[in-house]
Parts: structure tokens; C-alpha cells; sequence
């Protein structure tokens, strides 16, 4: 099979893909999906496999509807008009090339002409406005302890890298990717025009400011205690978290409106250690980071030379890529990612049927089902608690294929210019929309995630599910497939998100997305106890030679996981009782359940990309999201015939 052969719509199981020769019983990732290690990964992916080839069919779909709009146009200010010329100027190279830097140049003089710490602060605060970003992460988000209110919110960021312990880890290959980087900073300062010896000087001072950044950041395990990073602050008391940083002058440059008494401060000895910095790192420093800032940014859309650098150091190097995407796909994110209901709106006339949204409502019901009957019967809990929990599961909302009112878009205005200024007019308007949310009702009708995209996500805030209409397709989803293939290869989508209301972070919100105990003590304890028996097991898998797991940092990832899989099956049972279990294939229904649930994880990944998950996200690589939610799961043990393992696990969920 080559990569290309490989993208078909298959349901669920497919017997081409599977090792029979493997067990099961000791690795179901190999015997469901073993024949696919041969095929080789392309040279512009990191990883191939299920969810490539879902981008591939979804990408043909957008891609005919970004031609068409680009050759037919629109009235200006139309969905067609935007897309349309958003999608063409990505696509003129030699637009492009002509305008060089241009487009940036005012920022570029901007930047050069600071001199005060007061200056830079003032110039972090118009990047955050024109969603640039530089220095920390700021942005609004619903308040965790008021989940009817929005709020400001700062938080710690700043980083090149993806992660602090990229700055700080000690071995051979974190010495080797800092160097890189290092070199990578040089030649994009020197393309920007940075003489070659001011240009390595520069590098290695961005460097050091950067990584005193990451020593003042938290690490993904502490990120992941919502309380610890909570912290409510009026905005008269923010000089007593860092008494030297002029926030009413970053605060003045994002249209901060006056009506606003308070902000979040995610990490505030972030913010003080920020504060130093302004003071003791050289302007000259600080300038040389805000430059590398913007051309990093903006990288991808300017002329060929930056997007190959851009792509040597965090394609290449970062996820072991050796070719660029072609140029079509990466506007066709672009695009995506400036333009996304737009493109959305066109994308489900053609690639989601009402008929495909009933399915899928009819699945979860039973999930909550599923869950509800979890609670209910789980050994551990409280029944205060379980009165609680079943309050969440029966309030919590669920969002299936696209929104019910799409974006207004109208006051952003894109033409036929250079592709980067599209790209910075749409981060803005996105930055304005945001802000535009603080002093208002939350808008639970606002989707994080485009119809198109291949994923899902649940807001502990909000208590909601959402599943864009680009993850409900084959092999996830069939409208016309069994309930075996289609609650197995959902596992991973509807079982795993309804879970994360109930993982060690979901579990601290309560059914109106409060964060607020509502659990008795006893009953954290007792979670805590067997949450930590899920980060044991995942800690104990070594992802690449030496490289282990870290259960606490993906264990509410791998709660969502172990709990998914088990809400899945109970609500496969529930859809499935009426029916009369049948061989398909020479497989059971529970068997088939069990394969398709695998096979929905079906992925070759280079083990530069396995190093980027394993050391900078809250995932597991995808093997482990099939061996380790089975692992004590007494039903797939029964349905292969495989002895019981010899330590018997309680479950969380
Ligand atoms: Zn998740």
C-alpha cells in the first residue's frame, strides 16, 4: 500500500489494515492495524493515518470551493468575495515575492524606533491587538468561578519553542534542537536584513531573554491545577503582582474597555518575572526579541526564503518532515484559519446530511445514557455527589455538525494585497471579536472549532460537547454503518469528550461550569486514588527508547481515554440490545467494536513528532490511546478469549 492507495472511505473495520497474526490479548494496536506500518508517511507529514486521510477527502471538498470562489468572486464584502480573494492572494507567489517586507515594514519601524521598557511594553500590547502575540498570552475566556460572565485574562507565553522544558532539558537532543533554534533565529534576523555578525549576536541574546521566560513559566503539570491558575485580580491591585509592569498601558493598546473592574492572572510570578526582565534586559535585547517575534509570526506568508527557514526549523527539525505541504493546503489553512465559518458554511451544504446529524444525536443521548448509569452505579461515590454529577450530565449541551448562526464577518475587510496583510486584517478582527465579549452575556452559541475541522472538544465552563461536522465521517462515522463499527470508532470522540466533564480537571467544575468544590472530601480522595493508579499505568509506556510517558501530565487526557472507551461500550450496549449479535468479517459486534475502536487511532508517526508529544502535550501518542484503555477493560479480554490480566485495576469511570 502506498500513502495515496491508502485514503479510501472505509467504515470502521477493514481487515486490510489488521495483523492477524499479532494478539490481540498482548497488543490490540498491533493485530487491528498492524499491516499499516509499512505504509510510508509522505515527506510533508509528520504522522499518516486516519486523520490525514479524513484532512485529504476534506481538503479536495474546500479546495474545490476556495477554485471556485477565486475564479467566480463575489460583490465585495460577500462570503464568495472574501474566501474567494483571501484564498487567490495566498495562492500569487509572485505578488508575494514583490512585496517582500514590505507589508511589515511599518511594524518593523515601529520596533526599531523603541526606547523606553515602556515602549515595548506599549508595542507587545498593538502585537496582541493585530493577534500577534508577543512577550505572554493574553486573551478572554469565560470566567471559570463565574461561568455566565466573560473576562480578560493573562497568562504566561512568550516562548518560541513549544514548550519550557525545550529551554531546559539537558539531554543530547534538547541540546540539539537549542542550537538549532539559535540558528534558526540567525537566519531569519538575517534575512530580515540583520547584518550576519550583529545577526548571531542578536540570536543568542533572543535566546537567553527567551529562555528566562521559560524559567519563570509553569510546567504542563501545574498548567493542568485549574485553581492554581486562577487568580482574579482588580485591576488596581495588578502593580502589587508586578509592581513594575505598565499594564494600563498594555491594557489601553487592546481596547480594554473601561467598564471592566477585573482580569485573570493565570501564573502572576510569570508576570514578575516578566517585570524584571523589562528592567534588566538591554532595549537592544527586547527590540531584537520583538522583531524575531514578528517575522516568526508572519513567516509562513511572506516570500518563499522565510517560508522555507520557517518550515526547516519547526517542520523539519521540530516534527521530522522532510517536504513542505504543497502550497494549496497551506493556504487552504490559512484560509481556514482566518475565514473558518465562511468556508464552513459552504463545506456542510456539501459533506453533512440531516440525516448524519440525527445519527450522531441519537448516539449521544446514549452516551449521556451510558454515563448517567455510570454514576449512579459507581462504587466510590457519594450519593450527594452522584445527585451533583447526574445534574451536570443532564444539563450539559451537546453541539453536533455546524452553529446554528454563523460568524458576521462583515466588518473584516479582505482584497486582492499582499497574502500576509489578509492574514494579519483576519487576526485582528478575531482579536476585536474576542474583546468585544467582555461586559456581555456569554454567547453559547460560539463555536471554538470550525464545522470543517477534525476533531472535538468539551468547555468545562460552558458544560458542552461540541462535534464539528469534519470528525462525524468514515472510518469515525458512517450514517450507514452498524452501531458496532460506529460506537467503536466514536469511542475516541463522543465517550472521550462527555469524560473530560469528569476527569481531574472537568470534575472541578460544576453543572453551570463553576469552578467550585461539589465533590465530598472523601470522594476527591477516593478519585484522586484511582486517578493516580491511571497516571502509574501510562507512566510505566516507553514511547521511544528511553523517553517514557509523564502519566501526570496526559492523565486527563488518559482519564478521557480509559472512561471513553468504557462510557462508549455501555452505550453501544444500550443501542445495540434489540439486535441479534451476527459474524461480519468472521468478528463478533464486541470484537468489531473493539477493532474499530482501534483502528480509529491508526497512525505511522516519525519519532521526531512521537519526542513533540510526548514532551509538549497533554496526549499520549496514538498506540497508547489503544493499548491503554483495554488494558483492564474485562469485556475485551471476553471478547477475545484472552486470559484476565493478573492485576485487576478499579476504574474511574
Ligand atoms: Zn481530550
Amino acid at each position: 500500500m502506498s500513502a495515496a492507495d491508502a485514503i479510501r472511505p472505509v467504515v470502521g473495520v477493514d481487515r486490510a489494515y489488521m495483523d492477524l497474526s499479532a494478539s490481540p490479548c498482548e497488543d490490540l494496536y498491533a493485530y487491528a492495524c498492524g499491516s499499516f506500518d509499512r505504509v510510508p508517511i509522505p515527506g510533508d507529514h509528520a504522522a499518516w493515518g486516519v486523520n490525514q486521510e479524513i484532512d485529504e477527502r476534506t481538503f479536495a471538498i474546500l479546495r474545490d470551493i476556495l477554485d471556485t470562489s477565486a475564479r467566480t468572486g463575489g460583490a465585495k464584502g460577500s462570503l464568495a468575495q472574501r474566501i474567494g480573494d483571501f484564498y487567490a492572494s495566498g495562492m500569487d507567489e509572485a505578488e508575494i515575492e514583490k512585496a517582500g517586507l514590505d507589508p511589515i515594514k511599518p511594524w518593523l519601524e515601529e520596533i526599531a524606533a523603541l526606547k523606553t521598557s515602556e515602549d515595548v511594553v506599549k508595542t507587545i500590547g498593538r502585537f496582541h491587538a493585530a493577534g500577534l502575540g508577543a512577550g505572554f498570552d493574553f486573551g478572554v475566556q469565560v470566567d471559570d468561578k463565574n461561568s455566565s460572565v466573560m473576562i480578560a485574562s493573562f497568562r504566561q507565553g512568550g516562548l518560541g519553542l513549544p514548550e519550557r522544558n525545550y529551554y531546559l532539558d539537558t539531554d543530547k537532543t534538547a541540546k540539539d534542537i537549542r542550537r538549532a533554534y539559535v540558528d534558526h533565529i540567525e537566519k531569519i534576523l538575517g534575512l530580515a536584513g540583520e547584518k550576519p555578525a550583529d545577526a548571531k549576536t542578536l540570536a543568542r541574546s533572543i535566546f537567553k531573554l527567551e529562555t528566562r521566560l521559560a524559567k519563570a513559566s509553569r510546567d504542563l503539570v501545574a498548567l493542568r491545577d485549574p485553581e492554581k491558575n486562577y487568580n482574579q485580580i482588580d485591576l488596581a491591585q495588578l502593580p502589587a503582582v508586578a509592581p513594575t509592569l505598565p499594564w494600563a498601558v498594555f491594557l489601553a493598546e487592546v481596547s480594554f474597555p473601561a467598564s471592566e473592574q477585573t482580569v485573570l492572572v493565570g501564573q502572576p510570578e510569570f508576570f514578575k518575572a516578566f517585570a524584571e526582565l523589562l528592567r534588566s534586559e538591554k532595549i537592544v535585547t527586547w527590540k531584537g526579541y520583538l522583531r524575531w517575534q514578528l517575522l516568526s509570526a508572519t513567516a509562513p506568508h511572506l516570500t518563499k526564503a522565510f517560508v522555507e527557514e520557517n518550515h526547516a526549523f519547526y517542520g523539519k527539525k521540530l516534527t521530522g518532515t522532510t517536504e513542505l505541504k504543497p502550497r494549496w493546503k497551506r493556504i487552504l489553512d490559512a484560509t481556514d484559519a482566518a475565514l473558518g465559518e465562511d468556508l464552513g458554511q459552504l463545506y456542510v451544504q456539501r459533506a453533512f446530511s440531516p440525516a448524519a446529524k440525527a445519527r450522531v444525536h441519537t448516539m449521544v443521548k446514549l452516551h449521556l445514557e451510558a454515563m448517567a448509569t455510570r454514576i449512579k452505579t459507581s462504587e466510590w461515590m457519594t450519593e450527594s455527589s452522584k445527585t451533583a454529577a447526574l445534574k451536570k450530565i443532564s444539563t450539559l449541551r451537546t453541539k453536533i455538525g455546524y452553529p446554528d448562526t454563523w460568524r458576521d464577518y462583515s466588518t473584516l475587510d479582505i482584497g486582492r494585497r499582499p497574502h500576509v496583510l489578509n492574514v494579519l486584517a483576519a487576526a485582528r478582527f478575531e482579536t476585536l471579536r474576542h474583546m468585544a465579549k467582555l461586559g456581555r452575556p456569554v454567547d453559547r452559541n460560539d463555536w471554538d472549532m470550525t464545522p470543517q475541522t477534525n476533531n472535538a472538544y468539551y468547555d468545562g465552563t460552558l458544560n458542552e460537547m461540541v462535534f464539528p461536522a469534519g470528525i462525524l465521517q468514515p472510518p469515525f462515522f458512517d450514517e450507514h454503518a452498524d452501531d458496532a463499527s460506529n460506537y467503536g470508532a466514536l469511542a475516541s470522540t463522543i465517550g472521550h469528550e462527555l469524560t473530560h466533564a469528569f476527569d481531574d480537571e472537568g470534575r472541578q467544575h460544576d453543572w453551570e461550569g463553576n469552578l467550585k468544590p461539589w465533590w465530598s472530601d472523601e470522594d476527591v480522595k477516593r478519585f484522586q486514588a484511582r486517578a493516580e493508579l491511571v497516571a502509574k499505568h501510562y507512566s510505566g509506556y516507553e514511547a521511544l527508547p528511553g523517553l517514557h510517558l509523564d502519566g501526570h501530565q496526559t492523565l486527563g487526557e488518559n482519564i478521557a481515554d480509559v472512561g471513553g472507551l468504557r462510557v462508549a461500550y455501555e452505550a453501544f450496549k444500550l443501542a445495540a440490545k434489540e439486535t441479534k449479535p451476527a459474524l461480519v468479517d468472521g468478528f463478533t459486534p464486541d470484537q468489531r467494536f473493539f477493532i474499530a475502536f482501534a483502528q480509529g487511532w491508526r497512525t505511522n508517526e516519525r519519532p521526531e513528532r512521537i519526542r513533540l508529544i510526548v514532551t509538549s502535550d497533554v496526549h499520549s501518542p496514538c498506540r497508547f490511546r489503544v493499548v491503554g484503555p483495554v488494558k483492564h477493560f474485562p469485556e475485551f479480554y471476553t471478547a477475545f478469549g484472552c486470559p484476565p490480566p493478573a492485576v485487576k485495576v478499579p476504574q474511574v469511570w
